[in-house]
C-alpha cells in the first residue's frame, strides 16, 4: 500500500476543512515551481439509491472499494480523499495538460464496473466528475475545490460524466449559489418586501384590486430579480416561508388600510409546488383568522403551467379555495401548451393574459386576434379577463373595444410599496369622488 493510500484510509470522513489546509499546503508547494495541479471531485450518483436496496453496509463497502481501486491506479504523487461516504476528492500533480484531468477520470470511471463485494455482488457505479486545475483556472484551494464541485453540476446538467470547469458556463451556477445561500439569512433578517400592482376596472379606469410582487433588496447582492430568486427559491422550502410571509404581508396591509376600499381584493403568487402541498385553504385561513381579513378579499395567482403540471390533487386544491371562497386566477394565460377548452374543467374565476400578447397586440394581427379569442372564449366560460403588461394608452383602447375586464400594467402604475399604494388609492379614490360629482 503506498503511503497516500494508508493516508486515505485512515483520514476522517467529510473533513473539508482537512482537505482544504492540506491541498493550500500542497498548492504553496508548486507555486514556485509553476507546476499546474488537477483536482477531480468524483460523486458516486447512486450509492443512495444502492444502500437503500441492498443495504448501507453493502453500499459502504462498494463505496470504500470503488476508493481503494482508484488509489491503486493513482501515480504515486498524486493522492486522493473522501469527502463524503459518496463523494472524493483526486488531486493528480504536476500535471502537463487538462487532457490528463479527462484520462484520469476515463480510468476511475472504468473502475466503476468492478465492484465486488465477498466476491460474490457485481455493483455497477455511476458517477460524475468534476474537474478543475491549478493555478489556470483557480489561484487557491479554496476555489480549485469550489470550481471543481461545480464542473460536477455542469456534468449533471449535461447528463455526461466528466466535465472540467468553465468560467463563463458556471458563473450562472456560481451566482446562484450566491443567492441561494443568502436567502434564508435574508428571509430572518426581514429583506423581502411585499410590493403592490394596481388592477384597474376596465370600464371605470379605477383600481379594483392589487397583485403583490415580492421584492428583495439583499445588502450584499443589492436588489435581486424577483423571478431569479422565486426560480431559486422553487426548488426548497424557502418557497413555503416567503409565500407565507407574502400572505401575512397583503392579510396585514389590508386590515391597515382605512375606509379607502374595504372590498379590494389582494392577489398572492402561489408557486406550483406551493397549490401541490394542498394545504393552501388552512394557510390562507389561518392568515385571515390573525388579521382579521374575509376569505374574498384574497385571489390565489396560480400559472397556467403550474396548474398543468400540478394536477390531480393540484386541481382539488383550486376547488377546495374557491369553495372556501378565494378567488382562483389563471396566470400567464396563453405561454403553455393547453388548450383554452381545457379550462372548461379548471376551478377558476379569473384567466390573465401574459404580457408577452399583450405588448404585441397593436403590432401584430396575430396576438390581436389571439387575444380578441383569449377574451371572448374565456368570457364564454364565465371567467373575469385581466389583461397585464397595459404599457400605453392605444393598448387600453383596443382592450376596452375587446371587452377586456381588468388592466394592469406600467401605463397605470408599477409595482410599490405598501405605503405609495394607500397614497395612489387615496389618489384614485379623490378623482373617483370628483368624477361623480361633476
Ligand atoms: P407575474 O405573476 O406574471 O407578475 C407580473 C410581472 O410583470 C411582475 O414582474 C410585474 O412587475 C411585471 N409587470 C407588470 N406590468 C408590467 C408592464 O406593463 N410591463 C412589463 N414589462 N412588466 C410588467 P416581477 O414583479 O418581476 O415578478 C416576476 C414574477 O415573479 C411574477 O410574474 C411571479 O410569477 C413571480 N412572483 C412575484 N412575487 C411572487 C411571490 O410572492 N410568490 C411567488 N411564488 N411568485 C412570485
Ligand atoms: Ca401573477
Ligand atoms: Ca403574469
Amino acid at each position: 500500500m503506498t503511503s497516500s493510500s494508508a493516508r486515505s484510509r485512515n483520514a476522517p470522513l467529510h473533513d473539508y476543512a482537512g482537505l482544504l489546509s492540506e491541498l493550500g499546503a500542497h498548492l504553496n508547494g508548486r507555486r514556485e515551481s509553476g507546476a499546474s495541479t488537477g483536482l477531480l471531485i468524483v460523486h458516486i450518483t447512486n450509492l443512495k439509491r444502492i444502500n437503500t436496496t441492498v443495504g448501507y453496509r453493502m453500499g459502504h463497502n462498494a463505496s470504500l472499494e470503488f476508493a481503494a481501486q482508484i488509489n491503486e491506479m493513482l501515480r504515486e504523487t498524486d493522492w486522493m480523499r473522501p469527502l463524503a461516504h459518496d463523494r472524493y476528492a483526486v488531486v493528480l500533480d504536476r500535471l502537463k495538460n487538462p487532457g490528463h484531468m479527462l484520462l484520469a477520470a476515463n480510468r476511475i470511471a472504468r473502475c466503476t464496473s468492478s465492484i465486488n463485494i465477498n466476491d460474490e455482488v457485481g455493483l455497477q457505479l455511476e458517477v460524475r466528475i468534476g474537474a478543475a486545475m491549478f493555478p489556470e483556472q483557480a489561484q487557491n484551494a479554496e476555489s480549485l475545490l469550489r470550481h471543481a464541485e461545480l464542473a460536477v453540476e455542469t456534468a449533471t446538467l449535461r447528463g455526461s460524466i466528466f466535465s472540467i470547469y468553465k468560467a463563463a458556463e458556471t458563473q450562472h451556477l456560481t451566482e446562484d449559489w450566491d443567492i441561494e445561500a443568502q436567502i434564508g439569512d435574508g428571509l430572518e433578517n426581514n429583506e423581502f418586501e411585499l410590493f403592490y400592482q394596481p388592477k384597474i376596472d376596465a370600464n371605470t379606469l379605477l383600481p379594483c384590486g392589487a397583485e403583490g410582487l415580492m421584492r428583495w433588496h439583499s445588502p450584499t447582492l443589492g436588489a435581486v430579480s424577483t423571478e431569479r430568486f422565486i426560480q431559486i427559491m422553487e426548488g426548497t422550502d424557502h418557497i413555503d416561508a416567503v409565500t407565507s410571509f407574502a400572505m401575512h404581508c397583503a392579510a396585514r396591509n389590508m386590515s391597515e388600510w382605512p375606509a379607502i376600499d374595504s372590498e379590494l381584493s389582494v392577489a398572492i403568487n402561489l408557486s406550483p409546488s406551493v397549490i401541490e402541498q394542498g394545504n393552501c385553504v388552512s394557510r390562507f385561513k389561518q392568515v385571515a383568522a390573525i388579521w382579521g381579513v374575509p376569505l374574498e378579499r384574497f385571489t390565489a395567482e396560480v400559472t397556467e403551467n403550474g396548474i398543468i403540471s400540478a394536477a390531480g390533487a393540484g386541481l382539488d386544491s383550486l376547488q377546495e379555495m374557491r369553495d372556501a371562497g378565494i378567488r382562483v386566477s389563471i396566470d400567464d394565460f396563453g405561454t403553455g401548451n393547453s388548450s383554452l377548452a381545457y379550462f372548461k374543467t379548471i376551478p377558476a374565476d379569473e384567466l390573465k393574459i401574459d404580457k408577452s400578447f399583450v405588448f404585441g397586440m397593436l403590432e401584430s394581427d396575430a396576438n390581436h386576434r389571439l387575444v380578441r379569442t383569449i377574451i371572448d372564449l374565456a368570457h364564454g366560460f364565465g371567467l373575469t379577463v385581466v389583461a397585464e403588461g397595459v404599457e400605453n394608452a392605444e393598448v387600453v383602447k383596443a382592450l376596452q373595444q375587446l371587452g377586456c375586464d381588468v388592466l394592469q400594467g406600467y401605463h397605470f402604475a408599477r409595482p410599490m410599496k405598501a405605503n405609495d399604494f394607500v397614497d395612489y388609492l387615496t389618489g384614485s379614490a379623490n378623482a373617483s369622488r370628483r368624477l361623480r360629482a361633476l
